[in-house]
């Protein structure tokens, strides 16, 4: 199963569960909304999913291209 980008925000805040707050997406540097590139679907942070090759995607279209570890996706998209 593919990292989304809310369980990398929560990485980032130290959250452990539930949704982010505004401030905590704030504060972790993740779009509340985005647009899957291929297909144009809107998703919220919660079921996007950040591609190896740097594009936001939806479930449907990520396919094998995402990170299966938070903390490698973590550390590849933010380098810190
Ligand atoms: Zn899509």
């Amino acid at each position: 199963m593919p990292v989304t980008l809310g369980q990398i925000g929560s990485f980032r805040v130290g959250k452990t569960a539930g949704k982010l707050s505004p401030l905590e997406l704030i504060l972790a540097n993740i779009p509340e909304e985005s647009h899957c590139v291929i297909c144009g679907r809107k998703i919220p942070y919660y079921k996007t999913y950040p591609s190896k090759d740097r594009f936001l995607l939806c479930r449907d279209c990520i396919g094998s291209s995402g990170w299966e570890s938070v903390q490698k996706a973590h550390q590849e998209i933010f380098g810190d």
